[in-house]
């Protein structure tokens, strides 16, 4: 059960969109695990404010489906998210006011979590990141439910149910944890340590309108006309990775979770159940630039140190789109972005690459370059 995958197509975000929900809540026997009162909280991927359509955040109709299901088993519906930038109750307000949350938690009856409240925690089981804070509704639930898009990520490959734990840590103490771990390997062993401590009850993905290309802010959309979940978001994330093309061996956070013994690697390990992954596979995904560095490990040992520093792509802003707000500066952990003459520039020297400011941009100008000679 812990293994099995449930996958559907669905064209769209209307009327049968909770019929399909309803569906994998049999399929997963969720009816029965959500008792009457229970709190249920629900976690979406709201990295940004943006519109649904441009298919970076999950989509309010689909949070909004999974919580109907919810209150139809009896739990009491609480969705909590701490996004990029300074998690205040003024910003977190707004954020659910441009994405379109507040007036579908109105109309549903949920709670938005707005007092940004969170604890410091201990980590007993991690391995790389004993200690760090997490937003208090993820802790005093009864019940959670992560609900991811389906996005390429340009520093770890792919955003799916493991990653989007990461905005439980709140606001600024998330550049602060890329600070800690510039690299990827170190990063994904965080969000493994983190995403075991969670321990989710279920993950549900929306992948019906993802994102592919420099994702998880600036890539296209894509309308996969997907959704997924499971009760492990290991098993979840193995079978999204796939469907679009990406190998779950290749994704850090996949590979070590598995190592650790955390969830599955493979396809043959999973129990699919819905509509048969064939129908709903999307080989010709766009990868994101800054993780197509797979070239590197078939080079000679000794030629890989030199080759990983000239194809560590970098971020790079472009000027005259830029207008200045400042977004990149507030999330860049190394502080190394200032505005002159009402422009962000990059002090490359501190620069860890981890792509903060590319995810920030609300206008998609800071773009991720590498060497010409390298460029895949
Ligand atoms: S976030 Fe984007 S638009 Fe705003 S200052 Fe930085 S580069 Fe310019
Ligand atoms: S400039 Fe961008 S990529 Fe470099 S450390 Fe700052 S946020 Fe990260």
């Amino acid at each position: 059960m812990r293994n099995r995958v449930w996958l559907a197509q669905c064209p769209d975000y209307g009327q049968s969109l909770e019929e399909k929900i309803e569906k994998a809540f049999d399929a997963l026997q969720v009816w029965d695990k959500i008792r009457p009162g229970m709190r249920v909280v629900l976690k979406p991927n709201l990295v940004m404010s943006s519109k649904p359509e441009q298919a970076i955040i999950t989509h309010p109709a689909f949070t909004a489906a999974v919580g109907k299901c919810v209150q139809k088993a009896g739990g009491r519906v609480v969705i909590a998210e701490s996004p990029g930038g300074p998690y205040t109750p003024a910003a977190i307000k707004a954020m659910f006011r441009a994405t379109g949350y507040r007036d579908m938690a109105e109309a549903c009856g949920f709670t938005l979590y707005t007092d940004c409240k969170s604890r410091e925690v201990t980590l007993p089981q991690a391995k790389r990141c004993r200690e760090l804070s997490v937003v208090e509704p993820f802790l005093d639930r009864d019940y959670l439910i992560d609900l991811p898009k389906l996005k390429t990520h340009s520093m770890v490959g792919f955003s799916g149910a493991v990653k989007n734990l990461f905005g439980t840590v709140p606001g600024l103490q998330k550049p602060e944890l890329h600070c800690r771990f510039p690299e990827r390997e170190p990063f994904s062993e965080m969000l493994c340590d983190l995403c075991h401590f969670l321990g989710p009850d279920l993950s549900l993905m929306d992948g019906i309108w993802a994102m592919e290309g420099n994702g998880p802010t600036g890539g296209q959309r894509r309308d996969l006309h997907v959704i997924a979940g499971s009760e492990s978001p290991w098993a979840l994330d193995v079978a999204a990775a796939s469907l679009v093309g990406l190998e779950p061996e290749k994704i850090a956070m996949l590979r070590e979770g598995h190592e650790r013994g955390y969830g599955p690697l493979d396809l043959s390990e999973l129990e699919l159940v819905g509509d048969p992954m064939e129908t709903l596979l999307a080989p010709d995904f766009l990868k994101a630039q800054a993780s197509s560095t797979d070239f590197i490990d078939r080079l000679p040992k000794f030629l890989r140190p030199a080759a990983k520093k000239l194809a560590t792509p970098y971020p790079r802003i472009d000027k005259k789109r830029c207008v200045g707000c400042g977004k990149c500066a507030e999330s860049c952990p190394q502080h190394t972005i200032t505005l002159r003459e009402g422009k962000a520039v990059i002090r490359y020297q501190n620069c860890i690459r981890c792509f903060c400011c590319h995810e920030m941009c609300p206008k998609h100008v800071v773009q991720i370059k590498r060497l010409g000679l390298l460029r895949l």
